[in-house]
């Protein structure tokens, strides 16, 4: 949340006066969740209860002025339920998880078939070799048909050991994706919903949050 004060019509919030910039002042929440009012090299400055400020954590009942105009900063949080930025930042989020979950699940396959075709060729291997040792060689023969069986089945049993692996690396990243692709004012879980169909909606559809997700 990056809330833009000042008389020009494209601020986030506008306060008309002449004592007042185009680009007066600028309200964010700082990591912690206080709000901060930073002075944006105004002509006539920016008070807080009296005193002249550049940068200041402030509460909703401090007493405002950019220049001679009183601010009201409830005023400005109401009139802004302004997520836009950090919703942006969700996108990559979305791509992310997209194309991390499209990584797993195709390298597994890939692992999965590799260990269980890989196997079917052994028999073949063995067999051109035993033509060369010589037939009637009695033990090579014997180790020929044992890994013939058994190879198959080894493979088989490492291509399923494989493809159960990934609903666990699945789950994990589902997880993760689950913390961080929620709306950014009531943390709600905004689903499997590609990015770009959020962002046309605008607005977070939980009534009592109605967070401003992209600019009409
Ligand atoms: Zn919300």
């Amino acid at each position: 949340m990056k809330i833009k004060i000042g008389k020009a019509n494209d601020n986030d919030f506008v306060l008309k006066g002449p004592s007042v910039s185009r680009y007066h002042a600028i309200l964010f929440r700082n990591p912690k969740g206080t709000l901060i009012l930073e002075d944006l090299h105004s002509t006539n400055g920016t008070f807080v209860d009296g005193s002249q400020i550049l940068r200041k954590p402030i509460r909703i009942t401090d007493q405002i002025k950019l220049g001679d105009e009183k601010l009201d900063i409830r005023q400005v949080l109401r009139e802004n339920n302004n997520y836009i930025e950090e919703f942006n930042a969700l996108k990559q989020v979305y791509d992310d998880y997209i194309k991390e979950k499209v990584r797993i699940q195709s390298s597994n396959q890939f692992k999965t078939r590799l260990l269980q075709s890989l196997p079917f060729a052994l028999p073949g291997v063995v067999g051109v070799l035993l033509s060369f040792a010589g037939k009637g060689n009695h033990s090579i023969f014997v180790i020929s048909l044992i890994i013939t069986i058994l190879a198959p089945t080894i493979g088989i049993y490492l291509g399923a050991k494989q493809s159960a692996k990934t609903p666990g690396k699945l789950q994990a990243i589902n997880n993760q994706f689950k913390i961080k692709y929620v709306c950014p004012k009531c943390g709600t879980f905004l689903g499997e919903i590609p990015w770009e169909s959020l962002r046309n909606r605008k607005r977070c559809p939980v009534s009592s949050c109605k967070a401003i997700w992209a600019k009409d």
